[in-house]
């Protein structure tokens, strides 16, 4: 992968990054801080970063809502969950030095701050690392929705997706031995052929904005200041004609 030229990034974290080995604790310290330690390698390099959390370790609101709750309650209930893990990762990233401040989505003054742009904005600019909680605010959308907005939102220059995977395959990696790795890969060939980066409408979001998503392994040691470098294995989602 080439050197990028970004300066201010966000990265999207899954719930999931946070839990424990075999699904327990459902917010791992020990997992928690491993990415702790890995977003202020980044921010050493000088990154501005902004972190949207997901909840998914916790509460789905569609999968609950497969088991007969309310659609509308259900996400709401996931939208809290993405808070506590919004809580976690700024306990863990204060506990190593790194200066950050939580905005949600849901305002609840006594826990964090709304989210206001111009006040995110601010903190970005005194070197601190914006983690946005509760998602867009709204039901029947997902933290990826709510990252691609936020990135549009605060211009940052790439929205950086950590899985568990080192990038965007033709195919399952884990089911299908013949699967490639792109090195970079239009918005379109994405929406058109399902390869499950974000969800749809970010996936639109981003082309729309023409924010490239990097997608990468946030599981591996050191791989994210690795990726920002340059020199670490991820895929580029972009426009075609760059
Ligand atoms: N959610 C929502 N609106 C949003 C973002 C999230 O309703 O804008 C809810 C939704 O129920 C979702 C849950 O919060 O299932 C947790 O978020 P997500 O599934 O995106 O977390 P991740 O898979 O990234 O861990």
């Amino acid at each position: 992968m080439s050197q990028p030229p970004f300066k201010r990034i966000l990265l999207k974290l899954s719930g999931e990054v946070l839990m424990g080995q075999g699904g327990q604790p459902l917010i791992d310290p020990a997992m928690t801080a491993r990415v702790a330690g890995e977003i202020a390698d980044a921010r050493g390099q000088g990154f501005e970063l902004c972190i949207v959390v997901g909840g998914g370790n916790i509460f789905r609101g569609l999968s609950a809502a497969a088991k007969g709750f309310e659609r509308a309650s259900a996400d709401y209930m996931g939208m809290l969950a993405t808070v506590m893990n919004a809580l976690a990762v700024q306990n863990a990233l204060e506990q190593i030095g790194v200066e950050t401040r939580v905005q949600s989505a849901i305002p609840m003054p006594t826990v964090c701050e709304p989210f206001i742009r111009r006040r995110a904005e601010r903190h970005l600019e005194k070197g601190r690392v914006v983690i946005f909680a509760a998602g867009t605010g709204n039901p029947f959308f997902t933290t990826d929705t709510g990252a691609a907005l936020r990135a549009a939102e605060m211009s940052c220059d790439a929205l950086f997706k950590g899985t568990s995977v080192d990038g965007v395959y033709t195919a399952d990696p884990k089911k299908d031995p013949t699967a490639t790795r792109y090195e970079t890969v239009g918005y379109s060939q994405v929406l058109a052929a399902d390869l499950k980066v974000m969800d749809a409408s970010a996936v639109a979001l981003c082309r729309d904005n023409d924010i490239p998503i990097v997608v990468f392994n946030i599981r591996e040691q050191g791989n994210f200041a690795h990726v920002l470098a340059g020199s670490g294995v991820a895929t580029i989602v972009r426009n075609e004609k760059e």
